[in-house]
């Protein structure tokens, strides 16, 4: 089963960086991450007057996952740590992907996780005209000009890495003619993809970025928030350094792959001679068992592999949240995996470990049976039932104890029985006690089955009434402990247990087709579970620890008649493994 494949982080991790981050974790000194450490130097010198502004910008492409916490962790946390701000702004300067959705859906998430930005929610296409003015001033200062080269023209004039590119025939018009084609570009003039404003840089700089790049393209389409307004739109690298700039931002985050952007996203802010925030780079976050792009996870949304962005398989914020993760969970997750400077893999083993370690103080305990197995205790008294204690909470004394039935008719787990069973198999077995959680012995004297097919249909059972809430009366050792309902005390559940999406750690890293790696029974539902009665008025999001089973989240889906349950994951804990074979090292 690739759920127990937990030494799989060692090929993405050299051990003694794993080592590291959970004696890091563990201990109460935290050294200062690569970025803090940029920022306490700049406060040291008293750069930017001191001021930390940071800034989480989001294109309302699709629903976040969690790299994009990842992301929000990082820069609202750093505006706390320094008493700084962190703003929140939706890039939306490409007006074909954009929704309201979306923009709904990220703030959803980035306030759900924890975070608030106060009064300072930006769009990019705020600044329109702005970015705009700019581009005029750019032309005035004889760096930008009007070109006519097709796009495909364009790319061969570009050149390769190793080959220096060719100037276009358009770069030295004169600053009146780019003026006056550039205003005629924006009042819709010319078709779409005749015309391009670019940056005049370097035709033959080693850095393909720097190569003339486009700031402005003619699109006719409309915005979610400009509607026809604008028939020319900025591209990314001229509209994010100036954006960064109109809202002081000090410290500019964003993933390596931006590296190669930094000397453009300078060479505007001093062309401009602007207020210039400093762009930093750290290393994206990439899960195993995941893929964790937009566009990747719309084509899983769209072609119905899953049941849309919140579906609880899919590492959205949205899904994970569905799925049972706390935002304490993922914000642990993003201190424990830091920021590095180079690309890697984090174990998804690494995340379970830590909604574990969150739902282990938070969620009760209750008892369920997934495949309810009928015992009737043959020498208890028809009629009767009784109440026994049940712990909530053995991690938290404060969570009290709850009443629960025994009757003469209860469910166990089909698993829980074996008519052939090992001499290791510590549960139900013929002529072998159990002990059944807060309640009794029992011991199993009579297997009856379906004549035609040979299912187990009930058990027979005598209990010991003096092992009342599981306690040897003479000091016999039981050693299995299983759980239970009552056939009285109990209701149907539809509860829903998940793998992981996809077969193989890297999807992307075989070959292009990731969805060929989709795990096929990545969910597996099932109706006739039994429910101890406690968990009659549960609401949705609301979380348990099933004993035995897991922990599970009430799913959205309920209804008065049906309660859904979600596995968010079950109890074992590979990662605790691994942690504690490193300590024992
Ligand atoms: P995707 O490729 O998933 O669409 P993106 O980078 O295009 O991601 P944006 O909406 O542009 O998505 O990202 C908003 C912010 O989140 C950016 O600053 C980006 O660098 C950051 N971010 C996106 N993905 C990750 C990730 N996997 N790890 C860390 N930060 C990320
Ligand atoms: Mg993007």
């Amino acid at each position: 089963m690739i759920y127990e494949n937990f030494i799989s982080f060692f090929v993405f991790l050299p051990f003694n960086s794993i080592k590291q981050k959970i004696m890091d974790t563990k201990s109460e000194k935290t050294s200062l991450n690569f970025i803090q450490s940029i920022i306490e130097e700049d406060l040291r010198n008293n750069k930017n007057d001191s001021k930390v502004h940071t800034r989480f910008p989001p294109e309302p492409n699709g629903y976040l996952h969690i790299g994009h916490a990842k992301s929000i962790c990082l820069n609202f946390g750093i505006a706390k740590k320094y008493n700084g701000l962190c703003n929140l702004r939706f890039d939306d300067t490409n007006p074909n992907k954009e929704d309201v959705e979306y923009v709904d859906s990220i703030k959803e998430d980035v306030k759900w996780l924890g975070f608030d930005w106060g009064d300072r929610m930006y769009y990019a296409s705020d600044y329109f005209d702005k970015l705009y003015n700019y581009a005029i001033q750019l032309i005035k200062l004889g760096k930008a000009y009007v070109c006519d080269l097709s796009a495909e023209e364009i790319s061969q004039y570009r050149g390769t890495p190793q080959k220096p590119g060719k100037e276009s025939p358009y770069r030295n018009r004169s600053i009146e003619e780019n003026l006056d084609l550039f205003q005629r570009m924006r009042a819709g003039e010319f078709k779409d993809g005749t015309k391009i404003l670019r940056a005049k840089i370097d035709m033959s700089s080693p850095n393909m970025h720097m190569r003339d790049p486009a700031i402005y393209r003619i699109r006719r389409m409309s915005h979610h928030r400009t509607g026809d307004k604008w028939c020319i739109y900025p591209m990314y690298d001229f509209a994010h350094c100036v954006s960064d700039s109109i809202e002081n931002i000090t410290h500019s985050i964003c993933t390596l792959e931006f590296e190669v952007h930094r000397p453009l996203y300078d060479w505007f802010l001093n062309e401009l001679n602007i207020f210039h925030p400093q762009q930093i780079e750290f290393a994206r976050l990439n899960l195993s068992y995941t893929v964790m792009s937009k566009r990747k996870l719309m084509e899983l949304v769209e072609e119905n592999y899953v049941s849309g962005w919140d579906d609880p398989r899919m590492p959205t914020i949205s899904g994970l949240r569905r799925r049972g993760y706390t935002p304490e969970s993922i914000r642990n997750f993003a201190d424990t995996i830091g920021v590095a400077k180079r690309d890697g893999i984090i174990d998804v083993a690494l995340l379970e470990h830590s909604l574990r370690e969150d739902l282990n103080k938070k969620a009760n305990r209750v008892m369920c049976v997934l495949n309810p197995l009928k015992v009737i205790i043959d020498n208890y008294p028809e009629g009767q039932t009784e109440e026994l204690d049940a712990v909530n909470n053995p991690e938290d004394a404060s969570k009290g104890t709850r009443k629960i039935k025994f009757s003469k008719v209860i469910y166990i787990e089909r698993d829980d029985f074996r008519e052939e069973a090992p001499r290791k198999f510590f549960r139900l077995k013929p002529g072998k006690e159990v002990r059944l959680r807060y309640a009794y012995f029992i011991k199993c004297v009579d297997v009856v089955k379906d004549p035609n097919t040979g299912e187990i249909t009930e058990l027979h059972c005598t209990y010991d009434p003096e092992s009342k809430g599981g306690k040897s009366p003479d000091g016999r050792k039981v050693k299995g402990t299983i759980h239970w309902v009552s056939a009285e005390d109990s209701f149907n559940i539809e509860v829903r247990l998940y793998d992981r999406l996809f077969t193989v750690e890297n999807p992307l890293a075989q070959d292009k087709d990731f969805k060929k790696y989709l795990n096929k029974d990545s969910i597996k539902i099932l109706k006739n579970c039994l429910a101890e009665s406690s968990l009659k008025d549960v609401k949705a999001g609301e979380k348990f620890q099933f004993e035995r089973l897991g922990y599970f989240c009430v799913d959205k889906d309920s209804d008065n008649e049906n309660i859904v349950f979600n596995r968010a994951l079950p109890l074992r804990d590979s990662w605790a493994k691994i942690e504690n074979k490193i300590k024992k090292l």
